[in-house]
């Protein structure tokens, strides 16, 4: 796929040709001792085209693409909703967006840190956060840090940590990173965490804890969750909260009251910054009071002065990322949050689950439900029953060829062909129905036309990939 735009910036042009870049004020020879001559160059083959042509060029390429703002981003673990661009107006005010993290007169941005700081306290039932994590993995790493650093501290020698199998695959690396080795716990057949388990691995004496997400990947809210943190409790262990999942909870039950110690949010997914696009993300972190001193520095503490940045307790983990982290994020959710206020955050989780719901009992009818019940923002269905050898990835690529956009597959995998959808509270009953429909279109398709699905999808910029021969011969470039 050529471009005429592609032809151009081929042939390149001359620096010097380009009159609005500057001729450089530097002596060459000056210049060989701030940059190494090897990253140094005579030619930048800039385009000569006229703003016109590049701006059709760039609308081009936005009509190929797909996301939020053209429609259903039914992807689930990942809360595709749409977020409202006021807080894109807000976050790109000069007065959060120039300025620097060293300069003086910054109290504004401190105390804006610190009272979402307190918003966070009071919706998760924590006692203290860092915002430096930059994503959610990101997040677990710190979290995991801390765990680590207060068993060590105790000089308790435990090296092992609990991962259901319903958890999302960052969990268990996570864990690795920081050195642990990691204990699959296999849920059963409701999709829920057996007791049994859990004691027999903590009574073992090395295990520091574990990670969970509730509700899991599945969308179900394990309802013995208060055993869980209990039992990992008794034998002086600590509860790790993948809050990924926060959305459909928002302002209905906390983290902090079933019994977790440290957790992480996903502002890119629950709160407001768009998600998808490998932008900044952010995943602070939470812990209960006895862990606060273990958190990330600088922290910002209030004092009769104003806010002051504080650092060097013995206890904490140290940086992980520079300052106080995607700032612009963080004023995404703190404006979020603000306009929401309580009643509202609490209208999210209430809609989220109901349009899950209102997914699930309508798809069941023609699709394969293995977890049958209440689901929370998401719920998982299977290729079983597909007929004609009619594959999950099929069906995915066939729903982007009525102009929607394909749910999350083959994850999580204790699902065989597993299609896990997550419509989130901002799309319409209307918009859900059309879902529904298309499903139930492909659905009739996969017994009267299975061809079709084999080959979709039709109607893309990109066709149908050989994926096997994409794996084995890659070709990266043009
Ligand atoms: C998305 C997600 C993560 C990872 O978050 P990133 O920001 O992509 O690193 C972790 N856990 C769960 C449950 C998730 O849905």
């Amino acid at each position: 796929m050529t471009s005429n735009l592609t032809l151009i910036f081929n042939k390149g042009t001359k620096r010097s040709q380009h009159n609005f870049i500057p001729e450089m004020d530097i002596d060459r020879a000056d210049l060989a001792e701030i940059i190494p001559s090897s990253f140094q160059r005579e030619d930048f083959p800039l385009p000569d085209i006229p703003e016109v042509e590049i701006v059709r060029h760039y609308t081009e390429l936005s009509r190929k693409n797909y996301g939020i703002d053209s429609g259903i981003y039914p992807l689930g673990s990942c809360t595709m909703k749409y977020n409202p661009k006021i807080n894109e107006v807000i976050t790109r005010l000069p007065a959060f967006s120039q300025i620097h993290p060293l300069q003086e007169g910054n109290q504004g941005a401190l105390e804006l840190i610190h009272q979402l700081s307190e918003m966070l306290i009071e919706i998760t039932g924590m006692d203290g956060f860092t915002f430096q994590p930059a994503a959610g993995a990101h997040g677990e790493l710190t979290g995991i840090l801390i765990m680590k650093k207060y068993f060590e501290n105790k000089n308790l020698k435990k090296n092992k940590i609990l991962i259901p199998d319903s958890a999302h695959g960052t969990n268990p690396s996570s864990a690795k990173m920081a050195g642990f080795s990691i204990i699959e716990v296999r849920s059963n057949n409701a999709g829920e965490i057996p007791l049994d388990h859990i004691e027999f691995a903590m009574q073992q004496g090395d295990v520091a804890g574990i990670m969970l997400t509730n509700p899991n990947t599945l969308g179900i809210f394990d309802r013995q969750i208060k055993d869980i943190t209990n039992i990992i409790h008794k034998y002086g262990g600590l509860c790790y909260y993948d809050g990924a999942n926060l959305n459909p909870m928002l302002g209905i039950c906390r983290p902090g009251d079933m019994g977790f110690d440290i957790i992480h949010l996903n502002f890119h997914k629950t709160f407001s910054t768009p998600h998808g696009g490998g932008g900044p993300g952010s995943g602070p972190v939470g812990v209960i009071k006895e862990l606060v001193s273990y958190l990330p520095e600088p922290s910002i503490i209030a004092t009769e002065q104003g806010f002051v940045c504080r650092e060097k307790t013995n206890n904490s983990i140290g940086r992980i990322k520079c300052f106080w982290g995607n700032f612009g994020v963080i004023v995404r959710a703190y404006a979020y949050i603000l306009a929401l206020g309580a009643e509202g955050l609490k209208r999210v989780g209430q809609i989220a689950v109901l349009n899950a719901n209102y997914l699930r009992v309508l798809l069941k009818e023609k699709y394969h439900l293995p977890y049958d019940r209440i689901c929370q923002h998401e719920f998982v269905l299977s290729d079983r029953g597909i007929e004609n050898n009619i594959t999950t990835e099929d069906i995915a690529k066939r729903i982007l060829d009525y102009g929607l956009y394909a749910p999350t597959i083959y994850f999580p995998l204790i699902v065989k062909g597993a299609m896990m959808i997550e419509p989130t509270e901002t799309e319409s009953k209307i918009s859900l129905d059309n879902f529904v429909e298309v499903m139930n279109k492909i659905y009739n398709e996969t017994k009267t036309n299975p061809e079709l699905l084999k080959n979709a999808p039709f109607n893309t910029p990109v066709k149908r990939l050989d994926a096997a021969l994409a794996a084995r011969k890659p070709i990266l470039h043009d």
